[in-house]
């Protein structure tokens, strides 16, 4: 892992602008003229090289930030998509037909759950949802239809940790694909370099760090972001689910920074979920020495990075959650918002919103309390400062 630093291989790559611009230039077109008819038949083949034929199958600013992205992540290839979702979705529909199962971890991001759970099954894919933290029950439940074992790095909302490098090696030995959904975590970790086969991040969240837009990626082999390509059977190219070349554009500036952002997200997220567990409030951050997979994460992370800018806290009960939501956001300490990876504190009760989808009787079975308030947690200059304006929220409320 010390040998491979994602933000310097991001670094490395450079592009120049039709006119020698600092930034590249976005081609605005949505499709492409051809100087023979017969490299048009070949580009239809997936035979020529560099020709572009239409944006929904490839456009030059979406080939720079997928170049970036697979850079980041250590991967041949990737392709970019207009959400996480629409990264999601195309993958598993790939890799997965009638009659296959997939097995995932329990805790994912809901629109992924609602997916697996309500969608799939349409097309006779049925899902098996485990507690990912448990290799032998993750091993019990793959059977011989098991095409994908589907996980996230750090978990939506709970922040478990999936042992990336063992669930790899169980995916190798069953002959499946193991894919992670890495948004919590990108730059601290790189699942490809740990063994896992395709790694997608919603790009809404850390990456583009400005809350601006929604956006998706698959970073993967080659051979594999081709086939999501194809024009005759690719899972991206038939759903269509592309990203605009100006928001890539966007995108790509802002990967620019997400070194410098991730250190301060993480530094803060460790300062405040220090500082509250000391408090003896209800702390989960996988920073912690308390956290059950402390020392699991702290060997796949690449420290620079930190372990990363999600916390949780449980405040006991759902009523106190939104009160001090509230009160944070009248005193200007962050908004009450789904999503996350925003300069600013962000924070939601995952309950009742971000993982509504999941029943409330599978909600209890996975730990996922009704004070529980998950919060990405912003780029604030003094964390001492809002720490102390975060603890007088809470003295006030009786919470600490
Ligand atoms: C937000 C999120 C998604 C979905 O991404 P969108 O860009 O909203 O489509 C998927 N996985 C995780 C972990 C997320 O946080």
């Amino acid at each position: 892992m010390s040998q491979f630093n994602p933000a310097d291989k991001i670094q490395d790559l450079q592009y120049f602008g039709e006119f020698g611009g600092v930034n590249p230039s976005i081609s605005d077109s949505s499709t492409y003229t051809f100087l023979s008819a017969k490299t048009m038949f070949d580009t239809f083949e997936g035979n020529a090289e560099g020709c572009y034929l239409y944006s929904r199958h490839s456009s030059p600013m979406n080939l720079y930030l997928g170049q970036a992205l697979a850079a980041m992540e250590g991967t041949e290839a990737a392709n970019v998509a207009a959400s996480g979702m629409g990264a999601i979705t195309p993958v598993l529909l790939q890799l997965c037909g009638a009659g296959d199962h997939i097995v995932s971890s329990r805790t994912i991001y809901g629109g992924t759950y609602a997916f697996l759970k309500n969608f799939t099954p349409k097309f006779n894919i049925s899902t098996t949802f485990v507690d990912i933290t448990k290799l032998d029950v993750v091993e019990a439940a793959i059977t011989p239809n098991t095409k994908v074992l589907y996980c996230e790095t750090v978990s939506n909302p709970l922040l478990e940790v999936a042992d990336i490098e063992s669930l790899a090696k169980l995916a190798k030995k069953h002959n499946i694909k193991l894919v992670v959904d890495n948004t919590f975590s990108p730059l601290s970790v790189a699942p490809v370099q740990l063994g896992a086969d395709v790694v997608i991040h919603s790009l809404t969240k850390f990456i583009n760090g400005s809350s601006d837009t929604v956006g998706g990626v698959i970073c993967g082999t080659q051979q594999f972001i081709d086939d999501l390509r194809n024009v005759n059977n690719g899972a991206s190219m038939l759903l269509g689910p592309t990203m605009d070349s100006l928001r890539s554009a966007s995108i790509l500036k802002n990967l620019r920074t997400l070194h410098i952002r991730m250190k301060q997200h993480s530094h803060n997220a460790m300062y405040l979920s220090q500082k509250f567990e000391q408090d003896g409030l209800k702390v989960v951050y996988p920073g912690l020495e308390s956290h059950p997979s402390h020392n699991l994460y702290k060997g796949m992370i690449n420290p620079e990075y930190g372990f990363g800018g999600m916390m949780t806290i449980d405040v006991g009960s759902l009523d106190k959650a939104n009160e001090l939501m509230e009160l944070m956001q009248n005193k200007n300490l962050g908004y009450l918002a789904v999503s996350l990876g925003f300069y600013k504190t962000l924070f939601s009760a995952p309950g009742t919103s971000t993982s509504s989808e999941i029943p409330l009787e599978e909600q209890k079975e996975m730990g996922l309390t009704d004070g529980l308030i998950r919060m990405s947690i912003g780029l604030d200059n003094d964390i001492e400062r809002t720490y102390q304006m975060m603890k007088a929220c809470m003295n006030e409320l009786g919470i600490l």
